[in-house]
């Protein structure tokens, strides 16, 4: 849009990402999606008077390394609050939250855009709760409470371990919002400490979004997007609601601070309500709970066993390797192909060549016969060794394909298959000059043209010698060839 005024956008992200843990926050109930409703829960979770809660310590270890793998400073006293509000699907009428003591203070989230640049964004803090349960909506009307006969409540997810991740408001587009939001799906996935299924719900984002004149340090009224389902929701919404607020500026109006959600079908954003309504949660400590206290051991203990983390891994990838964003990113999102490429790296291939074959060949005949690449017959040293057959004029490019090919069926190596075969390229002139002599006969008039200026047809007879060759000759070595013999 051209305006007099630029706009920059200001936007923080707040999401929830449940844990991936064997039980629940509170109870010993099955922490899993799904399942008949009402079949995972017990008196804790579904607050039976007298029932009483107790931490899960893996939740809070998992918050520990999450933590940890963004530098956050993780204190030695944290406690849990209660944060009261009504809503059906929660059956204590208020939920158990950190307020003022959480788990992580701070920390540094690093991603990178399509293009390779790197870019920051700070963490407020990561603090961990419960999650609620799930009201449907059902009978006649549109799926909405007012138009529905009746409701259904499902506990099953009550209670299961949740981790909230609050971004300071440091990011500036659309782009960088679903990079970040990329960045800890990554992360926590690499942890090993959630699925981040979105289409299951494991992670639920809003977006506070406010725009400025571009320069200025003042924030502007801010609006809270909710009922982003999905990263490219995120994306399109964030999009459409700073073009909304753009709009309201330029014809005069002002921003109200307010919650909208997000209209999917619709591709624009609707207030839900404003900040006259908004939430007051008293909080206060939870009286069944004693605070936490972490004990610095186990905060280095727990440090100790954090892995390469993504960012380390793409500039590994993309600045050393020089691999491209695209492929650098399609390794770090798919675990065991990343190590497979390392394997094969280790075993002397060179990094661009491996990438294009993992990604290449190797990842058609993977999702053709659904098999992983890393339990294929094709070992990395079998790949690396291919490569450097490729590299050392030994086959052709086209060889190469066909051999992975029978590799991956089980031939066995590919130096065996060439030796059994007869594979190597040929740089023998006197056999090439020979098809090449087979082929110039065969093909009198396309020589008639190439003499009459028509230099384009060389290609066909390079194809044609190539054919002759059953594919082993060296093409560079034919188009010189021919080239002399057609003179
Ligand atoms: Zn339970």
């Amino acid at each position: 849009m051209m305006t007099a005024t630029q706009y920059e956008a200001v936007i923080g992200i707040e999401c929830h990402v449940e844990l991936k843990t064997a039980s629940k926050m509170f109870c010993g109930c099955a922490n899993e999606f799904g399942g008949e409703p009402n079949t995972k829960v017990c008196p804790v979770c579904l607050a039976l008077p007298g029932a009483l809660p107790v931490p899960n310590r893996a939740a809070v270890e998992h918050m520990i390394r999450a933590g940890a793998a963004f530098g956050a400073e993780i204190p030695e006293f944290s406690k849990f609050d209660r944060k009261n509000y009504f809503y059906p699907d929660m059956p204590k009428n208020y939920q158990i939250s950190q307020y003022d003591m959480p788990l992580t203070k701070g920390g540094i989230v690093r991603y990178w855009l399509d293009d390779g640049s790197m870019r920051e964004c700070r963490l407020t803090r990561i603090h961990l709760e419960e999650d609620t349960g799930k009201s449907t909506h059902a009978g006649s009307g549109d799926g909405r409470i007012a138009g529905s006969e009746y409701s259904l409540v499902d506990f099953n997810r009550a209670g299961v371990p949740l981790m909230e991740c609050v971004s300071e408001p440091e990011l500036r587009s659309a782009e960088e919002a679903v990079a970040y939001l990329e960045a800890l799906k990554r992360t926590f996935v690499q942890l090993g400490v959630s699925d981040v299924k979105m289409e299951e719900g494991s992670l639920r984002c809003d977006a506070n979004v406010s725009i400025r004149p571009t320069g200025s340090t003042a924030l502007g009224t801010k609006t809270e997007i909710k009922n982003m389902n999905s990263f490219r929701s995120v994306h399109r919404a964030i999009e459409s609601e700073i073009a909304r607020q753009i709009a309201v500026l330029e014809s005069g109006g002002r921003i109200v601070q307010e919650t909208r959600g997000w209209d999917e079908i619709a591709g624009t954003t609707h207030s839900m309500r404003s900040k006259e309504q908004a939430h007051d949660y008293r909080y206060f400590p939870d009286p069944d709970l004693v605070p936490l206290e972490i004990d610095a051991a186990l905060v280095e203990r727990l440090r100790a066993t954090l892995p390469v983390l993504p960012p380390a891994r793409f500039a590994k990838y993309h600045s050393e390797y020089g691999l491209s964003p695209a492929h650098a990113t399609q390794l770090i999102d798919n675990a065991s192909l990343s190590a497979y490429f390392d394997a094969c790296v280790n075993a002397g291939g060179r990094p661009q060549q491996v990438a294009n074959f993992v990604l290449g060949e190797l990842s058609r005949l993977s999702n053709e016969g659904n098999v992983p690449v890393a339990e294929s017959a094709v070992t990395p040293h079998d790949l690396a060794e291919l490569i450097a057959l490729v590299e050392g004029n030994t086959i052709n490019s086209k060889i190469a394909k066909e051999l992975l090919g029978r590799m991956w069926s089980g031939e066995g190596s590919p130096k065996s298959i060439v030796e059994k075969e007869g594979l190597a390229q040929t740089s023998d002139t006197g056999a090439i000059d020979g098809f090449i002599a087979g082929v110039l006969a065969a093909n009198a008039e396309v020589v008639a043209d190439y003499r009459a200026g028509k230099t384009n047809v060389l290609g066909f007879l390079v194809g044609q010698v190539m054919k002759a060759s059953r594919g082993k000759a060296n093409p560079a070595l034919v188009q010189e060839r021919l080239r002399e013999k057609l003179g």
